[in-house]
């Protein structure tokens, strides 16, 4: 059990499979009994959690195979969103397509017909939606050195920027998952401990493709969904032509290299 809330009157919990990584809404149960420590989860949780801390791209960077697509939603003033890139997996891949959604709470309020569609491909089995938390309110000063920006902005209280997201997923029928990305891919230790104290674990990129990087076996491919980044969205649909992309995997399916 990760949390518990009231919804509609009753008391729920929203609970982690530690085999397959998937949460689940279920009601509070009679009794409990701790959990094993040795689970896949706890694994990727311990490992996700220690050291080094890099300020930059901290989390998973990569699994053993496959290629995971994550595709970031953060706050944007720009009308619509990628609808080209969704498109081309669910047209490409066999139904329903994995991708992973890193979410925030300022996307979701300002694009409710995006959030809308999306929600829709994921209900009709167009896509199999990961509905990654990215902070209700992504923080974030231009110009500003990293030490002070993003998760690390002196205003931030991270275990409410998180739990926020969750809420806002709660309330419109989505249930949050356990993988969770830094805004900006910048963290320090107490930001990390922070999120897998809350039981999430981080995730970066090795595959930024609007900034070079390429896939190999294994990699998190990272795009910008919300249209603030094209140029990493006209590559992947360029490698996707090339079939160079010859399947997606869930980002629950990952054990860390
Ligand atoms: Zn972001």
């Amino acid at each position: 059990m990760l949390r518990r809330f009231d919804m509609e009157g009753k008391t729920r919990t929203l609970a982690v499979d530690t085999r397959t990584l998937q949460t689940k809404i279920l009601p509070l149960p009679k009794r409990t009994t701790s959990c094993c420590k040795d689970s896949r989860y706890r694994r990727l949780l311990r490992r996700a959690g220690s050291p080094p801390y890099p300020l930059q791209d901290d989390g998973i960077t990569h699994g053993k195979e496959g290629l995971y697509l994550t595709t970031d939603l953060c706050p944007s003033s720009k009308k619509g969103f990628e609808k080209r890139l969704y498109e081309a997996i669910i047209r490409r891949f066999p139904h329903p397509v994995p991708v992973t959604l890193f979410i925030t709470k300022r996307w979701i309020e300002r694009h409710p017909t995006a959030f809308e569609t999306l929600r829709l491909w994921d209900r009709i089995g167009s896509l199999a939606v990961t509905w990654g938390n990215h902070t209700a309110w992504h923080h974030y000063h231009p110009g500003k050195p990293l030490q002070e920006n993003f998760v690390l902005s002196p205003e931030e209280n991270l275990t409410d920027d998180i739990l926020t997201l969750e809420k806002t997923l709660l309330e419109r029928g989505v249930t949050p998952s356990i993988f969770f990305r830094f805004p900006g891919l910048v963290s320090d230790e107490k930001a990390v401990q922070t999120v897998t104290g809350l039981g999430l674990i981080p995730i970066g990129t090795d595959t930024w493709l609007a900034k070079g990087q390429w896939p190999k076996e294994g990699s998190i491919i990272l795009v910008h969904g919300n249209g603030n980044e094209p140029k990493g969205v006209t590559i992947f649909l360029k490698l996707l032509k090339e079939g160079k992309i010859p399947r997606l995997r869930p980002i629950s399916g990952i054990s860390a290299k």
